[in-house]
């Protein structure tokens, strides 16, 4: 006789989201593992006494989505200070930094010991405003001349600061990073000088358990099972690895160390793949350019809103080449950050040179966001399987009149994200938010319903990259990614089909959410 299943979902119409798709009626999962996926009749053969039946009512059941490029610790920090995320003017964004500093100094007269004294706001978007300038020193003076204050914009490549967080700073801050107007610092820094600004937020160990458990949370809420995390000077891998010990990790978590860190990674035995069923080790993450709203995306041509401008290397060509050179010496795969056509070049050719892509096709190289890839360019990691790790709802930006419209001109606008032709091309295709904001189905909506056709793909197109795709980008495919016999059972069920409600896919609601066989949300 079969051993019973754990948990059965019936009544719905279950997507495997295999290629091409097959649907069926019920899913069963058992130990962890789905077990048996088809007709109603047939799946409930595995009913016993103590299985759990989730009746979804004809929701839609999909693999559980992947977010293959976040920053989890950015998720936290968003509540703890004060978040610009949807502000619509400059003078709202300074109120809402003046009734933060508001409640700090209630909180500093209460507390004992005066607490750290930094105002610090998240995710400012200019683009949307009237002036589509940055902040500066002297907005922020006008939220506060005493604290420190510091307002990181949505792409975390620049940053704007107040006198007093100038002056606080000015001893650790790379000149070449402090933007001047006739020799004084406009308030504005760029890529390198925000990590002197982390120090000032980075959680310690017992914050980032915590607000790892509250980040979680949040991921399930939004159907998320599985991210790739690009960690940096935090406290996170520990507290991963901290909640995984306790059995309460229920996100399945690729960690994609640092390249300052690749010694220490290697030494430590933590191979690609390295780790426990929901903790494991990625690849080895690097930068070469910057962020298109920021002006740093390295362009071959100049920006359009300012023609002295190419923008900038994070890290050189060349450096980079030797980084990724490193990483194959010691079997790692590099996630390379790459946005402007500059840029991807440099990464490419960093990846040809190691030419480890050939080599071992299970080395999954990344280049991270691929905006501005050309044709060849296109060809090019098609031909050696590279995977565009892409983050759909950057088409916020994409539309006519909007920022990369400023920034880029029609052409390179019209050439940014061109998912339907990356998928045409053969290109390996893994979705992400980069925490602008997470929230897979918006980004499905996004791609989905996207400015141009070449942008466009289709609701199961959009739906593979933000699930199998994210399970390729890290070699995962065989143990998640689709919903087959055999593989994890991290499940979704929206209320809603995205097939048939493809114009407005973000405002479909989650109605469960299930990592390893346990219902996490919902139901
Ligand atoms: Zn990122």
């Amino acid at each position: 006789m079969t051993e019973a299943a754990d948990l059965l979902l019936t009544g719905a119409e279950v997507h495997a989201l295999t290629d091409p798709d097959r649907t069926a009626e019920a899913v069963a999962v058992r130990d962890g593992e789905i077990v048996r996926v088809g007709p109603e009749y047939e799946v409930r053969f595995l009913e016993g006494v103590e299985t759990d039946v989730i009746e979804l009512d004809g929701g839609v059941v999909l693999p559980g989505f992947i977010d293959a490029h976040t920053h989890v610790q950015l998720l936290g920090q968003y509540e703890l200070h004060a978040d610009l995320w949807g502000i619509e003017s400059r003078g709202e964004c300074l109120d809402a930094l003046r009734d933060h500093a508001a409640e700090l100094d209630a909180e500093s007269e209460d507390a004992d010991s005066p607490s750290d004294d930094w105002v610090v706001g998240f995710r400012y978007d200019e683009s949307a405003w009237d002036a589509d300038r940055p902040l500066t020193r002297e907005d922020l003076d006008a939220v506060s001349e005493d604290r420190p204050v510091a307002v990181f914009r949505i792409d975390v490549h620049s940053a704007s600061l107040n006198g007093a967080a100038l002056e606080r700073l000015r001893d650790d801050l790379p000149e070449s990073d402090v933007r001047t107007e006739s020799g004084d610092p406009t308030g504005v820094i760029v890529e390198d000088a925000l990590d002197v600004l982390w120090e000032h937020v980075a959680p310690d160990r017992e914050d980032a358990r915590e607000l790892l458990v509250a980040a979680q949370e949040r991921a399930h809420r939004l159907g998320v099972t599985g991210v790739h995390d690009m960690v940096r000077n935090t406290t996170l891998p520990w507290a991963y690895r901290a909640l995984d010990r306790e059995d309460c990790l229920r996100l399945r978590v690729r960690l994609n160390y640092w390249a300052d860190h690749l010694d220490a990674v290697s030494e430590a035995g933590l191979a690609p793949g390295a780790g426990s069923e929901f903790v494991r080790t990625g690849a080895i993450k690097s930068y070469t350019d910057g962020a298109i709203g920021s002006h740093t995306a390295r362009l071959g041509e100049p920006y359009d809103d300012n023609p002295e401008e190419h923008g900038q290397w994070v890290i050189e060509p060349d450096e980079l080449r030797e980084i990724v050179a490193d990483a194959a010496a010691s079997d790692f795969p590099v996630a390379a950050h790459a946005i402007g056509d500059a840029a991807i070049d440099a990464a490419l050719d960093a990846f040809e040179n190691a030419d480890a892509a050939l080599e071992d096709p299970n080395r999954r190289y990344r280049i991270e966001h691929a905006e501005l890839a050309d044709d060849e360019q296109i060809d090019r990691m098609a031909a050696a399987g590279v995977v565009a790790s892409a983050q759909p709802n950057f088409l916020q930006w994409a539309g006519e009149g909007g920022l990369y419209d400023r920034r880029l001109g029609v052409e390179r606008r019209k050439r940014a994200d061109r998912f339907r032709g990356w998928l045409d091309a053969g290109v390996p295709v893994a979705f992400g938010s980069d925490c602008m904001p997470m929230d897979p189905l918006y980004g499905v909506d996004q791609a989905v319903n996207a400015p141009t056709d070449a942008q466009r793909i289709s609701v199961t197109e959009a739906l593979r990259a933000y699930t199998y795709g994210g399970a390729f980008a890290a070699g995962d495919e065989d143990r998640l990614g689709t919903i087959e016999v055999g593989k994890t059972a991290d499940l979704v069920a929206l209320e809603r089909s995205p097939w048939e409600h493809s114009e407005a896919i973000d405002e479909i609601g989650v109605a469960l959410t299930v990592v390893d066989g346990d219902v996490v949300y919902g139901g």
